[in-house]
C-alpha cells in the first residue's frame, strides 16, 4: 500500500483531450496505483478515409497492469466514454459512472459482448480506489447525471469539473451542487481540472430554459410536421420536445437508433416520464394529420446516409418533407460540419420546408461553461494549481488567462498536453519526462491495427493493390454521363479479373442507383458510398482490402 503521510508524488498524466477536441481521458497515479477519468473517442476528420474512429493511446495504462485501478466517468457522452467499448478488450478493469453514463456503456458493451464489472455511482457518495478517495458531484451539462469528481490524494484534494456549466434554472431543477464543491474546498484544494471548452466566450452560458419559447413558438405556429434534430444525448432538449408536443397536441415519432437507446436508458432512469400514447410508430405516420406530428430524429450533423439527410433528399421512404413542415436542428454545428450540414439546409430549403437553426434563430443553446461561469468555479474552488483541460491549445491559453484574472499564481497554472507529465509533491509541482499518447485509428471493429493513415494505405497498397473507380456525373441531373471504368494495380492478376472486375463495376451502378439523383450531384458523397459499397464487396469476395480510390468528374 502507498503511504498515507503524503509524503509521495502524484502524477497527473493527460493521454487525450488536452490540445484536441475530444479523447478525453486523463490519468491520476499515486505511488503503486493509478485511475483513469473518462476514455473518448473522436470522429474522424474528413481527410481519415476510411477511418471510422479514433481513440486514444492507452499503451501506458496497459503498462501498469495490476497498478490500473479502473476508469471513472463524468457523464456518458462519446468523447467521454465511447472509446471504452474497444479498450475494455484489453484492459480488464472495472468501470464507475453515474447512472445515465452507465446505461448508455451498458448498451455498447451488450453490443461488443464483452464482460465488464460496470459500477454505477451517485453524487456525495464517496468509495475508495487505492489511495484515491472519489466522490461525485453533481452538475448541468447538456446530457443528465454529469459530474464533476473530487478525489481525495494523500497530498489532497483534486477536483475535475467534468463537462459543465453553472445552469441556475436547469430543466430538471437539478442545479449544480456547488454547495459540495465549497465543502471540499473548504478542506483546501490542491488541483483544479476544469473545462476549457467555451473559454473563449464571454459572460454566461445561457440556461437550456432560454431557448423555450423560440421552441413553443415553433411547436404552435407550424402548419405541418415538426422535424426536431438534437445530439441522442440531450435528454433536457428532449424533454423540452416531449413537453411542446404533448401541449400543442402533436405525437412523437422517433427516427433512429441512438435515440431509441438513449430515451430507453433515460426512461428507465427516471429522467423521461411521459405517458407511451404520446409517442408513435413511423409507419402511423401516413394515418396522422402533420400537424399532429413531430418527429425527433439523430442526424444534426449531416452525416451521410442519415435518416435526416435521407429525408433532405427526399429518399426516406416514410417520411417526406412538405413546405408546411419546419426543421429545427438545435445543436452546434461541429468544426468541419459545416459544408455537409449546408448540402443538407440547401436540399430541405429546395423542398420548401421552414429550417430554424443556432444561425438563423435561438434553438440551441451550449452545454459548456462561458468565462464567468469558469471565473466563478476557479474562485470558489481556490486550486493551489490549475490545469485548464478539454479544448484546443488556444482554449487553455485563454483558460489560463482567466485563472490569472481570478488570482492563481502563474506558476501554479500548467498547459498540458497529451503524454505529459505534472509531478505534484510536498516541494511543488513540476513537468516531467512525457509518457506515450497520441491517437489509435479504429478501422471496422479492428483497433490499432492502423498506426497512422499513410502507414495504412502504403501497407494497403503494398499487400492489397489499388483500385481506381473513375466516372463523370451531370452536375445538375446526377446522371451517370460516362463510366465507371474500374482499373487496378496490383490488386487481381488472376484469368478471371476481368470477370470479377465486371462484377464490381455492377456494385458501383447499384449504388448509384441507390443514391438519389439530388445527393447524386454532391461529388464527396457518392464518391464516400462507392468507396464503402466495394469495400465490402472487395472483403466479402476476396477478403482483401485494397485502397480505393474514387475518382468523379462532375460535367
Ligand atoms: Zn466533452
Ligand atoms: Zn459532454
Amino acid at each position: 500500500m502507498s503511504d498515507a503521510n503524503g509524503s509521495g508524488v502524484l502524477r497527473v498524466i493527460p493521454l487525450g483531450g488536452l490540445g484536441e477536441i475530444g479523447l478525453n481521458c486523463l490519468v491520476l497515479e499515486y505511488g503503486d496505483a493509478a485511475i483513469a477519468i473518462d476514455c473518448g473517442l473522436m470522429f474522424p476528420e474528413l481527410h481519415m478515409l476510411g477511418i471510422d474512429l479514433v481513440i486514444p493511446d492507452l499503451t501506458y495504462l496497459e503498462a501498469l497492469g495490476d497498478r490500473f485501478l479502473g476508469f471513472v466517468l463524468t457523464h456518458g457522452h462519446e468523447d467521454h466514454l465511447g472509446a471504452l467499448p474497444y479498450v475494455l478488450r484489453d484492459l480488464r478493469v472495472p468501470v464507475y459512472a453515474p447512472p445515465m453514463a452507465a446505461g448508455l456503456l451498458t448498451e455498447k458493451i451488450r453490443e461488443h459482448n464483452l464482460p465488464v464489472r460496470l459500477e454505477t455511482m451517485r453524487p456525495r457518495q464517496p468509495w475508495d480506489m487505492g489511495p484515491f478517495t472519489i466522490e461525485m458531484v453533481h452538475m448541468t451539462h447538456s446530457i443528465v447525471d454529469a459530474v464533476a469528481l473530487a478525489i481525495r490524494t494523500p497530498l489532497g484534494t483534486v477536483i475535475h469539473s467534468g463537462d459543465f456549466k453553472l445552469d441556475q434554472t436547469p430543466i430538471d431543477g437539478a442545479a449544480s451542487d456547488l454547495a459540495c464543491l465549497a465543502a471540499h474546498a473548504a478542506g483546501g484544494v490542491l488541483l483544479l481540472l476544469s473545462d476549457s471548452t467555451n473559454s473563449e466566450r464571454p459572460g454566461h452560458t445561457p440556461s437550456e430554459r432560454v431557448i423555450r419559447g423560440n421552441l413553443d413558438r415553433v411547436f404552435s405556429d407550424t402548419p405541418g410536421k415538426v422535424l426536431f434534430s438534437t445530439f441522442s444525448s440531450h435528454i433536457h432538449r428532449i424533454t423540452q420536445v416531449l413537453e411542446l408536443s404533448q401541449r400543442h397536441g402533436r405525437r412523437v415519432v422517433t427516427v433512429g437508433r441512438s435515440l431509441h437507446t438513449s430515451i430507453k436508458v433515460a426512461s428507465q432512469l427516471g429522467h423521461l416520464e411521459y405517458p407511451p400514447s404520446l409517442f408513435a410508430e413511423v409507419n402511423e405516420l401516413r394515418d396522422l394529420d402533420p400537424r399532429e406530428v413531430t418527429l425527433l430524429i439523430t442526424g444534426s450533423q449531416g452525416e451521410p446516409l442519415s435518416a435526416l439527410v435521407r429525408i433532405a433528399v427526399g429518399d426516406h421512404k416514410q417520411v417526406k418533407l412538405a413546405p408546411d413542415d419546419a426543421v429545427v436542428l438545435s445543436s452546434r454545428i461541429i468544426p468541419g460540419n459545416e459544408r455537409s450540414i449546408g448540402n443538407m439546409i440547401n436540399h430541405m430549403s429546395r423542398r420548401g420546408a421552414t429550417i430554424h437553426h443556432s444561425g438563423t434563430s435561438h434553438v440551441h443553446v451550449s452545454g459548456h461553461a462561458s468565462q464567468e461561469e469558469l471565473k466563478l468555479l476557479l474562485r470558489l474552488v481556490r486550486p493551489r494549481y490549475f490545469v485548464p483541460v478539454h479544448g484546443e491549445y488556444r482554449h487553455l491559453v485563454q483558460h489560463r488567462a482567466l485563472a490569472h484574472e481570478v488570482g492563481v499564481a502563474p506558476d501554479a497554472t500548467f498547459l498540458l498536453e497529451d503524454g505529459h507529465v505534472l509531478e505534484i509533491d510536498a516541494a511543488g509541482a513540476r513537468v516531467a519526462p512525457p509518457v506515450r499518447a497520441g491517437r489509435v485509428f479504429v478501422d471496422g471493429k479492428g483497433v490499432g491495427d492502423v498506426e497512422d493513415v499513410v502507414l495504412r494505405d502504403r501497407r494497403h497498397l503494398s499487400s492489397d493493390g489499388l483500385v481506381l473507380v473513375v466516372l463523370a456525373i451531370d452536375q445538375q441531373s446526377g446522371e451517370v454521363i460516362a463510366g465507371p471504368d474500374l482499373v487496378s494495380r496490383g490488386f487481381i492478376f488472376e484469368e478471371n479479373g476481368q470477370e470479377y472486375l465486371e462484377r464490381a463495376k455492377a456494385v458501383v451502378l447499384e449504388t448509384l442507383q441507390e443514391v438519389t439523383s439530388e445527393s447524386r450531384s454532391d461529388s464527396m458523397e457518392v464518391k464516400e458510398e462507392v468507396r464503402k459499397a466495394l469495400k465490402r464487396f472487395f472483403a466479402r469476395t476476396l477478403e482483401r482490402r485494397p485502397v480505393i480510390v474514387p475518382f468523379i468528374m462532375e460535367m
